[in-house]
């Protein structure tokens, strides 16, 4: 089980800044898709929030994974109860927990209260990789752990299927906020099962009609199941929110006490 520990509370950040280090050097040699002002500000604002969550996640990551092992240990969930193939319970497992996520994010965008801190994600106007990184530390602890300590819980999944849901949620999260030039063919295609990058990009649109959708992080599946699926084409969407127009409300210093202000 250390080895998992140390997976799951170190290596996931290499592996973020990995990933963010080559969409960020593909962003400057490809054709983008959206013009950008100030990347180098951009990605240190963004670059700030990563640390504040850092430090915290330090302590989480630490609670999540004796929530989880106390869980293993007991048995509790689904799969203690029937039987299925190891492999059949990693994908289910990833998807369920993709599942348990699709509705806390659907329920930030229902109770005022959690929008207050996930609108910080959704204010960005200019979107590039490292809006991955743009969340509000507190949201990102309460979701994310939450979500996962539940799926663990409802479905009786191990800390193999948890490390290998961050990781791919890792990768799609990543891909999904990239400037990058993504063809329509996709979106008809892998775009049945998966969530394209096209798609979350309508999620980030400023009409709230698309906000609204689209909230699944890896199976856009939930979406075309629980009805919240919509499609435009990517190059008509308009990132960010009508109360986060000026440009000094687009600092992490400003966004970090935002949820507390009456904006
Ligand atoms: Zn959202
Ligand atoms: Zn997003």
């Amino acid at each position: 089980m250390e080895t998992i520990d140390y997976l799951l509370a170190i290596d996931l950040n290499y592996i973020v800044i990995g990933l963010i280090a080559v969409f960020f050097t593909l962003e400057q040699i490809l054709n983008t898709q959206f013009s950008f002002k100030n990347r180098g500000m951009h990605m240190w604002h963004a670059f700030l929030f990563q640390a504040v969550f850092f430090i915290a996640n330090l302590f989480y990551a630490t609670v999540s994974v004796f929530a989880i092992e106390w869980l293993n240990d007991n048995q509790i969930g689904l799969f203690y109860l029937i039987e299925i193939p190891v492999w059949m319970k990693l994908v289910l497992g990833v998807a369920l927990i993709d599942m348990t996520s699709y509705w806390f994010h659907r329920l930030s965008h229902a109770l005022p209260i959690l929008w207050r801190f996930h609108r910080v994600h959704h204010s960005d106007t200019t979107m590039d990789s490292s809006t991955y990184f743009r969340s509000h530390p507190i949201e990102v602890l309460l979701w994310f752990g939450n979500a996962t300590i539940l799926a663990v819980g409802l479905f009786g999944l191990d800390l193999i299927t948890v490390g290998l849901f961050f990781f791919v949620v890792t990768l799609f999260q990543v891909a999904e906020h990239s400037n990058l030039r993504f063809p329509d063919w996709l979106d008809k295609t892998v775009g049945l099962v998966f969530t394209t990058p096209n798609m979350h990009k309508i999620h980030h649109d400023q009409d709230q009609y698309y906000t609204d959708s689209n909230y699944a992080d890896i199976f856009i599946l939930w979406d075309r199941i629980f009805g919240t699926y919509k499609y435009k084409p990517a190059e008509q969407v308009k990132f960010g929110l009508k109360e986060f127009d000026e440009e000094r409300k687009q600092t992490f210093w400003y966004l970090l006490r935002s949820p507390f202000f009456k904006n």
